[in-house]
């Protein structure tokens, strides 16, 4: 039993229903339930604490039994009050002090607390009101009078007056922006007691966003697709809505929204994290004004602990959100709505714990006794399949609304154009002519490339060299922006080099390009065009993505140049071309899920052009042009992709057959990683058998110093196998990190990999 020091929250901050979710996402994903809670709580609801040292008042010390440290931080303690941890750091300039603090302490010197925090700080705000003595016109004239020698001061209540009309009490802020007074006029009228000063706890969460409600009416296709899932939700936890873009999923979302706000309860609204800024949520806001709360990584602490309380408060009847929005304290959830369910940013990489926000999702709303709705014009193999099985209820919308039609699509040879030496650098002829055909129809064009910065890696022609990075097998990449060379897995940077480190040859080569070349070269060929980039380079700051969108929206960009980040949920009306320049690049990707995601990724990319009247065109160029995921992308024929794609799941015994485990095996020693790796993969095969694949090192085999061995565990779908091969692999994994010979490895546990 310990004593009560404190009590810092009136009533909890975390509800029953999130901790059953959280028992279940640290039994589903192999991790601590501390590790989900880190995941959950916004770093301002965490508690803190902080350690502070004081002198004793009454010590007596001769300051000759101190050595010179302790003497130090007696001088110091007599200056000031109290010193922190890392105020004593700094002053010793050492990283270990409490030995030091241990010794004072013992001689009776100082004391030393440790007091709990809490991070989360309201803003305040300041509001001014004219005393009441002012009220009556007269005492108001004199107090002009008065005030006629101190003409800021004038100003300033002359301003308050011009404003007092919206209500007697006024910030500053706005006080400043009416008067041309400045802050000690303000100031100086609180101390004669004409202004009265108030501080009051304000939101930091924009409430300007009025409800301005437009309706609308379901088409005949819509309708039916809302009734059909109506219908299924009475026997299904779980319906699929599958609309191809532009079929107006989000009307459909609309409708369910409204009734499950109607009826009281709360609905959760799930988007992949990029497409979180753009359109969906101005639109949402138009239908449901207040009631909304926006909730992901890019807003600040303090912004995302507002937004926890409010939801927990039950005062946010909608909430839009990333992936971290189902770790929410949700009060009364009747509807989850996971927009573009096949996203793969719905699965956190890194931290553990390493969940599906989707599938997490699903549990939430099981919690709940509430709906799911998943909506994509591209289904995951998964999801489709769970449809198909029965387990999900389907809904489909296969027409596009209005009279927009599907895009024409074009696949071009790269090879063909370089045989016939009609490339111009990476833009075939035909991209250049249609290019040029939409910029003089005063059109906008898309155009897409799988990779950031300008060259994949430098080559040295003379001897092969290539410049790798200093901590990861991964080459350089070269960014203009910053004309150095860069790694994408650690982020280390160097200086570029024109000359060959290894074999002082100047005969450097550039070789692969990313996005910032693509738009350097585009602004050669046409000097006339507004180019834009659109990647993560050009996006990290909170505003920068809005920013891009808004000036292509007012059409002041002629060309968006970008990542997969421009694939998703843009719906604009001018944008007729979209170009993709490199497919082999997808189609390649040394992983069982790049058909699916190429199909997935070229289909929404393709989906931008041609909303509303205008037809859009799409060129594709690529080596294969014979491949059959282009035709599937051409022909928009999901199911040939489903069909082609589940045959060789079944086959090869992935997923959605099997459930996949993946365990990384890390050390900085390359040996020793092999070596525990294989040991581990043994005593797995002892239980597992031939499920077991590995151990192999992954495509990048070594990142930020550490070697990786990766083994993975496949595991039945059916019946409670996978229940008993968790269990099996709880045991090993906990005798695996009680060994002592393993002290140094990092174990990475990846439940349903992506
Ligand atoms: P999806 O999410 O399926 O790609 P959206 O919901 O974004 O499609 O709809 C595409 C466009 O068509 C949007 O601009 C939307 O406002 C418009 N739209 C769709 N259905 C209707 C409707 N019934 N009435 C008016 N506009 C509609
Ligand atoms: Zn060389
Ligand atoms: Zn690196």
């Amino acid at each position: 039993a310990k004593y009560i020091l404190d009590v810092l929250d009136e009533e909890p901050v975390v509800n029953a229903q999130q901790l059953r979710l959280w028992e279940w996402i640290a039994a589903y994903y192999f991790c601590s339930l501390g590790e989900v809670m880190q995941a959950a709580l916004p770093a301002a609801l965490k508690l803190a604490s902080e350690t502070r040292i004081i002198l004793m008042e009454d010590h007596e010390t001769d300051k000759a039994t101190l050595n010179d440290k302790e003497y130090l931080i007696v001088e110091a303690l007599s200056i000031q009050p109290e010193l922190k941890i890392s105020e004593v750091t700094k002053l010793l300039g050492q990283k270990t002090v409490y030995p030091v603090l241990k010794s004072l302490f013992g001689k009776g010197v100082i004391h030393i607390s440790e007091e709990v925090i809490q991070r989360y700080k309201p803003k305040r705000k300041a509001f001014f009101e004219l005393h009441t003595d002012y009220a009556d016109q007269e005492n108001l004239r004199a107090l002009f009078t008065v005030l006629e020698r101190a003409p800021k001061q004038l100003e300033a209540l002359m301003g308050y007056i011009k404003l007092r009309r919206q209500g007697p009490q006024i910030s500053k802020k706005e006080l400043l922006e009416a008067a041309n007074c400045g802050e000690a006029a303000i100031k100086a009228l609180v101390e004669k007691g004409i202004f009265i000063q108030e501080e009051r706890i304000v939101s930091r969460l924009s409430t300007d966003e009025a409800e301005t409600y437009t309706n609308f009416t379901l088409t005949v296709t819509q309708e039916q697709a809302l009734q059909s899932i109506r219908q299924q939700f009475d026997s299904k936890e779980v319906v699929l809505l599958h609309g191809i873009t532009s079929s107006g999923k989000t009307l459909i979302y609309i409708r369910l929204i409204e009734e499950v706000i109607t009826s009281g309860r709360q609905a959760l609204f799930l988007l992949p994290e990029i497409a979180l800024t753009t359109q969906v949520i101005e639109r949402l806001k138009q239908y449901f004004g207040n009631q909304i709360g926006v909730y992901h990584s890019k807003f600040s602490d303090n912004e995302r602990a507002e937004t926890w309380t409010q939801v927990l408060k039950g005062q946010y009847r909608l909430v839009l959100g990333a992936r971290s929005a189902v770790l929410l304290p949700f009060a009364d959830l009747g509807l989850i709505i996971v927009d573009e369910e096949h996203e793969t940013s719905y699965k956190q990489f890194d931290p553990s714990p390493r969940y599906h926000a989707r599938d997490t999702a699903i549990y939430l709303a099981h919690v709940h006794r509430a709906k799911v709705l998943l909506g994509s014009a591209t289904p995951s193999l998964e999801s489709y399949y769970n449809a198909e099985a029965g387990k999900y209820g389907l809904a489909t919308i296969s027409g596009r609304f209005g009279n927009s039609r599907l895009p024409e699509i074009r696949v071009v040879s790269i090879a063909e154009e370089t045989k016939r030496k009609t490339m111009v650098s990476h833009f075939t002829s035909v991209l250049i002519t249609e290019i040029g055909d939409a910029l003089s129809r005063k059109e906008q064009v898309i155009l897409f490339q799988n990779r950031r910065g300008y060259t994949s890696f430098l080559l040295c022609r003379t001897c092969g060299f290539t410049p790798k990075c200093i901590n990861c097998d991964v080459s350089l990449t070269y960014h203009k922006s910053t004309q150095k060379l860069h790694c994408h897995y650690c982020g280390y940077k160097q200086e570029t080099v024109s000359v060959c480190p290894a074999c002082g040859s100047t005969h450097i080569e550039q070789k692969g390009f990313g996005t910032e070349k693509v738009e350097d070269e585009l602004a050669m060929i046409f000097p006339g065009a507004v180019i834009a980039r659109m990647d993560l380079d050009a996006t990290r700051t909170k505003y920068s993505f809005q920013k891009i969108l808004a000036d292509f929206e007012e059409r002041k960009t002629d060309i968006l140049v970008g990542t997969q980040m421009i694939t998703k949920g843009l719906d604009f009306d001018h944008i007729t071309l979209i170009g993709i320049i490199n497919a082999d690049s997808l189609l390649n990707y040394p992983d069982f899920r790049a058909y699916e995601k190429s199909f997935q990724l070229l289909s929404q990319v393709a989906g931008r052009a041609g909303r509303r009247e205008k037809t859009g065109k799409v060129v594709i160029q690529a080596y294969d042009t014979q491949h059959r995921v282009l035709h599937q992308v051409i022909s928009n024929d999901y199911h040939a992709l489903y069909k082609t794609e589940l045959a060789e799941r079944k086959n090869f015994a992935y997923p959605p057959f099997y459930r996949l485990i993946r365990l990384d095996i890390k050390h900085k020693d390359q040996q020793k990683a092999e070596m525990v790796a294989t040991r581990m993969a043994a005593e797995l095969k002892v239980t597992f058998g031939d499920r077991i694949l590995g151990p192999q090192p992954p495509l990048i085999a070594r990142v930020r110093n550490f070697y990786i061995q990766t083994i993975l565990i496949k595991c039945e779908r059916a019946g409670d196998s996978i229940q008993k091969i968790k269990q099996a692999l709880a045991a090993i994994l906990l005798k695996f990190e009680a060994d002592k010979a393993n002290k140094g490895i990092l174990l990475r546990v990846d439940v349903d990999p992506f």
